[in-house]
């Protein structure tokens, strides 16, 4: 059942684009101590519904768009575009100058604008805009310069706030499907997303799009996650490594290098620019103990502002002191802040920061507001804390899972280490930018071969 829940979630982009072939990379964990699948709420249903309608209309190859008639608005200085299915367009006179795809003012080896800021008129009129065979639009410049625009390049950048709305989500899939502890965590084959293009494009979508997938059947050795980085492109380089060994180590310079318990955070908040993506490959576990925990810090987030959001004021607004200081990769004194809750410009959450570990004794506010943000903070935690909210699993060897650090807290259980059975993990961090442009060359190249 996962799996039918999972193809809503991640994969009405190959839907109509590419066979089902993709559908058996990911399939229901089947392993003791994972969510049955008849836990999956239906609340989480209708919100993952609402988003394949979204993803599924951006994300289709684009129908073949013909337009029927193009003029020129002289006085609001824009061209109209009428499509044969009726719609309209319109495109300022300025930014059609701007993105003249001519050779002159387009390096199309780069697909980057040669035209300078300082040679654009921005007040420009046009002599003569008319439709040309092949279904172009060719606009002559007052100065005689010639550009020609596709109709399909120009449907994609059209200015209505539903058009743009689609082509945002096409680029960077920021609908999420929010979860609890019913969720069933997305798994997919190792080897099949190394080696299969259609695999890997299922995994990176569901890693957008819920935020944690489960790769089973890695070899249990060292430099699996550093291989399937490369997959990407390059994994992210911090204080701790290329690639990081969780181990319960002596004198540890983190508290993941021990064996007791790991309240739930989100990796290296120190970092201004934390790393995005997570993988955490099980090369041995332990004997007792040792079960890993994540919740989804967007629905908590959400939950935080419906019941509490004063305290989500807070955690939106104060910014908080982190740091970081020791020797490992080489020596870092690190200090950041950032607010626990990140918002974007529209009040969506885009990012948590928060490892109680490595926050700051040093806070940095006036008095009145010290006792206000332990409280949002401890709202926050509780919300997290509760059992309806954490999905709990246990890694065995071979086991890798991948997930979004800006927005899963993940923890550990304590356990039991023993000298002749040690505990080891090894981690890699990548970041958002190059995980999505793999996503999207993969989408291309999926489509592509249809
Ligand atoms: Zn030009």
């Amino acid at each position: 059942m996962w799996m039918s829940t999972f193809s809503r979630v991640a994969l009405p982009a190959l839907q109509r684009s590419t066979s089902a072939m993709a559908r058996p990379a990911l399939r229901a964990c089947s392993r003791p101590g994972l969510q049955t699948a008849g836990q999956v709420s239906s609340r989480l249903t209708s919100v993952q519904l609402r988003g394949q309608q979204t993803l599924g209309s951006a994300s289709l190859p684009l129908a073949r768009h013909s337009v029927r008639h193009a003029r020129a608005l002289d006085e609001e200085r824009m061209m109209e575009v009428e499509w044969e299915d009726g719609g309209q367009s319109l495109y300022p006179f300025t930014w059609l100058r701007d993105n003249c795809q001519c050779p002159l003012c387009t390096l199309e080896s780069a697909q980057a604008r040669k035209l300078l800021m300082a040679d654009l008129d921005i007040h420009t009129g046009v002599d003569t805009v008319e439709v040309i065979n092949d279904n172009k639009v060719s606009i002559v410049w007052p100065n005689q310069h010639t550009s020609v625009f596709d109709a399909e390049w120009l449907k994609k950048r059209c200015f209505s706030p539903a058009a743009r709305q689609a082509m945002q989500e096409e680029l960077f899939l920021n609908k999420r499907y929010y979860w609890d502890s019913k969720l069933r965590i997305p798994t997919a084959d190792y080897q099949e997303v190394l080696c299969d293009d259609k695999a890997a494009l299922a995994w990176l979508l569901a890693l957008r799009r819920v935020g944690i997938v489960y790769l089973k059947g890695a070899p249990a050795e060292q430099g699996q996650v550093a291989k399937l980085a490369e997959r990407i492109g390059y994994l992210r380089l911090t204080f701790y490594g290329h690639t990081w060994q969780v181990q319960d180590k002596y004198m540890a310079n983190n508290v993941a290098y021990t064996s007791g318990r790991l309240s739930l955070h989100t990796d290296y908040p120190a970092l201004h620019f934390a790393p995005g993506v997570q993988f955490l490959h099980c090369i041995k576990q332990a004997v007792e103990g040792g079960e890993s925990e994540v919740v989804d810090g967007f629905h908590m987030a959400e939950q935080l502002q419906r019941e509490d959001p004063e305290a989500f004021r807070t955690l939106s607004s104060l910014r908080v002191d982190f740091t970081d200081t020791g020797v490992d990769y080489c020596d870092f004194m690190l200090q950041s802040k950032k607010c626990i809750i990140d918002v974007d410009a529209e009040g969506r959450v885009e990012r948590i920061n928060y490892n109680n570990a490595t926050r700051e004794s040093l806070l940095d506010c006036p008095l009145h507001q010290v006792q206000p943000f332990y409280k949002a903070l401890k709202a926050y935690v509780d919300i997290m804390n509760r059992p309806e909210n954490v999905v709990t699993y246990r890694m065995e060897p071979g086991d890798l899972v991948t997930f979004d650090n800006w927005r899963l807290l993940h923890g550990r259980r304590s356990y039991i280490s023993r000298p002749d059975m040690l505990r080891h993990l090894e981690g890699a961090y990548l970041d958002w930018d190059e995980v999505m442009s793999r996503l999207r060359i993969l989408r291309s190249s999926v489509q592509e071969k249809v």
